[in-house]
């Protein structure tokens, strides 16, 4: 268990180091697998022994070996969380189709909180990716196993989950978009990443995370707003609510549903 604990840890460390990839070139629309990646500041391209997660940045002190630039401390933070994330799914769940699940539809989403954080978008490709993957689980569910994170063995739990969660979140954007004329942070990418979303979590966990992502969002806004760092007029990107939610109810969703109900 702990080395397989360990294993995990160090696969989503490297998984990490491919997801700066996607974060750095897919807002730019370039390939994430060609050309090899190089130093953004001289154009060297890097070796081996500079691609180690977390342990080159901290051996070359930060900085390009070439030409001494800078490189962002965004690289090894997001190696160690999707190490972290990795790791304490496999603790959560063990060695099991839920931990993938998750693994999977968590390593989708910190692109998304990233990109959506900087850029404001939330690029099809990952959504497309997600419903791929979540198909895929869905077969499983239908034909191997039922998959014990929908809460039942009805084939149309995930389904009920997509099509829910993304619809009540499409409502609200098109309320929104009625009311204030603009599009006041919440787009058709956030409903469109409910999509992979509902389908993997289904319908109970992902109203749920629906319900969490719009209290982050509401409380960061009222905190915001207040602290004046941001006014009425500034958009937020609601993306990286969704991906904390997303991540919370995932791993506590069912703990946090029955505490709810028990106190009805
Ligand atoms: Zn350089």
């Amino acid at each position: 268990m702990t080395f397989i604990a360990i294993v995990t840890f160090i696969l989503g460390l490297c998984v990490g180091s491919f997801l700066n990839v996607c974060i750095y070139r897919i807002p730019l629309e370039k390939s994430i697998v060609s050309p090899p990646s190089s130093c953004p500041g001289c154009g060297n391209r890097l070796k081996a022994i500079d691609m180690i997660p977390v342990l080159s940045y901290i051996l070359l002190k930060g900085k390009c070996r070439n030409c001494k630039a800078p490189i962002s401390i965004q690289y090894p933070l997001v190696e160690l969380v999707t190490g972290i994330v990795w790791l304490v799914t496999f603790l959560r769940y063990g060695l099991s189709i839920e931990t993938l699940m998750l693994i999977f539809l968590f390593t989708i989403l910190i692109p998304v909180f990233l990109i959506d954080l900087v850029h404001m978008i939330i690029p099809n490709g990952l959504v497309i990716t997600g419903l791929i993957g979540g198909a895929v689980f869905y077969l499983y569910h239908l034909f191997i196993k039922p998959i014990s994170l929908y809460d039942s063995s009805h084939w149309s739990t995930p389904l009920i989950g997509m099509v829910s969660s993304s619809g009540i979140l499409f409502l609200v954007a098109l309320l929104s978009f009625v009311i204030y004329k603009n599009d006041g942070g919440m787009g058709m990418g956030d409903v469109k990443i409910f999509l992979p979303i509902g389908l993997i979590l289904g319908w109970k966990l992902s109203l749920l995370t629906l319900f969490a992502s719009i209290m982050f969002g509401g409380i960061t806004s009222i905190v915001l707003l207040i602290l004046r760092i941001k006014d009425r007029k500034s958009a937020i990107p609601f993306g990286p609510f969704i991906v904390l939610a997303t991540f919370v109810c995932g791993m506590f969703g069912y703990n946090i549903l029955n505490w709810y109900l028990g106190m009805l």
